[in-house]
């Protein structure tokens, strides 16, 4: 992204006074965009602190305390908007979450203070502990043993320090899962902080470890967020015909999660309010109802969704799922996903279509929609899949499809799917799927991802509503 920071500074200079010889005003073009009242109201500034906000929260996992502090979050900023809001409960479930934590690391006899390891993150059902060991490379009773992978078999260690799994370059640990009830907490440490406690070992001294974990089980349900935005067509409350924009609120690994799936959540909040907001300004409503959907557990909320609302709420037609919808390491560009359903391919078609029409012809610094997009095909792992594999959904050809910057921890290359888009940059007979370096890490911060290329959010929303009045507007 550097290198596309120092372009984007030399290109700025040429657009200026390319605009200043053509003598048009930058702002002459919109103007004469119809459809300008919709997308404008979105605002990339106020998804990035909408993102920090909620991860400030905790990391919002479904029946926990932080995630429902982050399904009032947005309830919240619904009502206010003046849409009607609810809140649907799954039965109760165990949660477990962590509130606070400390780990540090001293060489016993040095003067050097000791070292606070940043990047350490719980792994989930580590039990509340406070302590003090001896750092080992064995398990052995009442030590703190660093370990590149935990939870196999019994240990009498006092805590666990394990450097496995972390991201892809071993910066930033992954939390993994323990067994509920767990005798000794866990925390994932970076591979760079194993290495120098392990440096630390090698030279001779002895590495003292103090630890720290206030964490919470409860027994709560998982709440789910829905809003609806009336269409033209009317209809009785919670009843009418529906097109579903949906996020997972949680944060899937446990860790911070701002791109996974904080920025999903911001994103779809900016298309309600952006929405809202011109329709209040005089833009016409959608011709079918919209709902919005802030899932409290990503998976488990869709799937209870399906079985018990759909279609007692109504008939749904379609659904758009943003997840990792905020930052990409590889590349700046958007993807949409599937395109080898049948079902999908009329909204694909009309997402794509408004990213062509509106790609800025300067490519070299973030504009109001992304220059660079594609399509590609089904890889799992996201909300929209609940709907698509569901019998409603194949038997009636019914969307769903997801907005994206990124997908998973490592770069994609799949094979195009036939008769679709593929890459907006290029023709060629593979996609591209850019990734997050940070995902399911506890480096998925607002300051390694979001506020790094906050226009990701930007572009996931305007693309995704007027995708989606386009291809509302051609129902029946
Ligand atoms: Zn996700």
């Amino acid at each position: 992204m550097l290198i596309g920071l120092a372009l984007a500074l030399t290109a700025h200079v040429s657009t200026v006074a390319k605009v200043a010889n053509s003598g048009a005003s930058p702002q002459a073009a919109p103007s004469l965009d119809p459809q300008q009242a919709l997308w404008r109201g979105v605002d990339a500034g106020r998804a990035q602190r909408r993102v920090r906000e909620l991860v400030a929260l905790g990391p919002r996992m479904g029946a926990t305390r932080s995630g429902d502090a982050a399904a009032q979050y947005v309830s919240k900023v619904f009502a206010e908007l003046g849409l009607e809001v609810r809140v649907i409960e799954t039965p109760e479930r165990r949660a477990w979450q962590p509130l606070a934590w400390t780990l540090t690391a001293r060489i016993e006899g040095s003067q050097e203070p000791a070292r606070k390891l940043e990047r350490a993150w719980p792994w989930q059902n580590s039990p509340d502990a406070m302590g003090s060991a001896l750092l080992a490379l064995e398990s052995a009773q009442d030590i703190a043993w660093l370990t590149e992978r935990a939870g196999r078999g019994a240990s009498t260690a006092a805590v666990l320090l394990a450097s496995r799994p972390t991201n892809s370059d071993g910066t930033w640990p992954i939390p993994g899962r323990l067994r509920e009830g767990a005798a000794q907490p866990c925390f994932g440490i970076a591979k760079t902080e194993a290495e120098l406690l392990r440096g630390w070992l090698d030279s001779g001294a002895k590495v003292r470890i103090d630890f720290e974990l206030d964490a919470e089980t409860r027994s709560a349900p998982i709440r789910t967020v829905v809003a609806r935005l009336p269409g033209r067509r009317g209809g009785e409350a919670w009843k009418a015909p529906y097109f579903l924009f949906c996020a997972h609120g949680d944060a899937d690994s446990g860790g911070p999660g701002a791109d996974d799936n904080a920025s999903g959540v911001a994103t779809v909040l900016e298309i309600a309010t952006a929405w809202k907001r011109a329709i209040e300004a005089g833009a016409s409503a959608p011709a079918h109802e919209v709902r919005f959907a802030i899932w409290g557990s990503e998976i488990e909320s869709t799937r209870h969704f399906l079985q018990t609302r759909v279609p007692a709420d109504g008939e749904l037609l379609g659904v758009l799922n943003y997840d990792q919808s905020g930052f990409g390491s590889g590349a700046d560009q958007v993807n949409i996903e599937p395109d080898d359903l049948p079902g999908n391919v009329a909204l694909v078609n009309a997402l794509v279509a408004v990213m062509r029409e509106r790609a800025p012809r300067d490519a070299s610094e973030p504009g109001d929609f992304p220059s660079r997009f594609a399509t590609n095909k089904s890889l799992g792992g996201t909300d929209s899949y609940v709907f698509s594999g569901s019998e409603l959904f194949k038997s009636r050809a019914l969307p769903a499809v997801s907005v994206f910057s990124s997908a998973w921890g490592a770069a994609g290359e799949h094979k195009r799917t036939a008769g679709m888009p593929g890459e907006s940059w290029r023709e060629r007979d593979k996609v591209r799927v850019d990734y997050d370096l940070y995902y399911h890490s506890s480096g998925d911060t607002p300051e390694n991802t979001t506020d790094k290329e906050p226009w990701n959010m930007a572009w996931c929303a305007r693309v995704g509503l007027l995708g989606a009045v386009r291809y509302l507007e051609a129902l029946p």
